[in-house]
């Protein structure tokens, strides 16, 4: 199997829509580890789509705990479970995940209960741990390194971007942010930038469209990126490819590829991708060098 990234769920924010992307959640097969990186709604679908076998489930990113990036991974969990999960999962996620899963346990005490006695399962409970991380040092396990980066996101602030380093290849995931020029340093030199980004001129519409007026306004402009500068932080980085993912907004009909070609342009010249769901970027298409252009 080739290294991946399958971008199974593009859009920023939880709302879904007719016809719409679906909330933020990533498959990254790198060194031939099975990688879940957020657990959007859809992730359970987006996998099975993908050909991944539930019961092979391994390792699970989580970035931060807004309900678009982990909402999901309960029942992403136990969907796997009742597939017949036979090895342990690590789930990775800032300081919470460990109660989120406590009490999603709960919520399915009953039915939970009933399969292990009924259906003679292990208990889920223990098949399933939980490791809470901060900023640094993640996983250095057979190979595949994993550090954090604190980014800013307020008002939540264990927010975390995410470097995935194997064999040689090397994977950063922004998780959502405001523009913050650290993440240049940490995505130095990496293979794939999966940044967040947002259209300045899709807000508007997008907010018109909410309801929620000028708090929704205020919370995007203060949390999250343009296109411009994602784009800024792949240039200053020198990655090989920037993935545009978290689209903000994802399905406005009046906002196509070439407009988010046209903001991120202004401050990236190398390859790019424009997520949208399923697509996959296989990482051994990742040139050597910057600046060829595809899209
Ligand atoms: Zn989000
Ligand atoms: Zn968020």
């Amino acid at each position: 199997m080739p290294d991946r990234l399958v971008l199974l769920g593009s859009k920023g924010g939880p709302a879904l829509r007719p016809g719409g992307p679906w909330p933020s959640s990533s498959l990254l097969e790198i060194g031939g580890r099975t990688i879940v990186v957020d657990c959007g709604l859809g992730v359970t679908r987006g996998l099975v789509d993908a050909g991944i076998s539930l019961k092979a489930l391994d390792l699970i990113f989580i970035t931060h705990l807004h309900s678009d990036h982990v909402l999901e991974l309960g029942p992403l969990l136990h969907t796997a479970w009742t597939a017949g999960l036979a090895t342990p999962v690590t789930v990775f996620g800032p300081p919470g995940t460990g109660h989120y899963w406590r009490r999603f346990c709960q919520a399915m005490e009953f039915d939970i209960e009933i399969r292990i006695v009924d259906e003679g399962r292990p208990d889920i409970r223990e098949m399933v741990s939980v490791s809470e991380f901060a900023e640094g040092h993640v996983l250095d396990q057979r190979g595949l390194k994993v550090t954090a980066l604190r980014v800013d996101h307020p008002p939540v602030t264990d927010c975390f971007a995410l470097r995935f380093d194997q064999g040689g290849k090397s994977v950063v995931f922004s998780a959502d942010t405001a523009f913050f020029p650290p993440l240049a340093d940490f995505s130095k030199g990496a293979d794939l930038l999966v940044h967040e980004a947002m259209l300045e001129e899709g807000i508007e519409r997008l907010v018109a469209r909410t309801g929620n007026g000028a708090r929704l306004r205020e919370h995007l402009l203060a949390s999250h990126s343009f296109a411009e500068e994602a784009g800024r932080i792949a240039s200053d980085a020198g990655v090989k490819r920037l993935v545009l993912n978290h689209l903000i907004p994802a399905d406005d009909a009046e906002i196509g590829e070439d407009d988010w070609l046209a903001a991120v342009r202004k401050t990236w010249a190398g390859d790019l991708t424009i997520a949208r769901d399923g697509l996959v970027v296989e990482l051994s298409s990742v040139k050597a060098a910057q600046g060829e252009e595809t899209a």
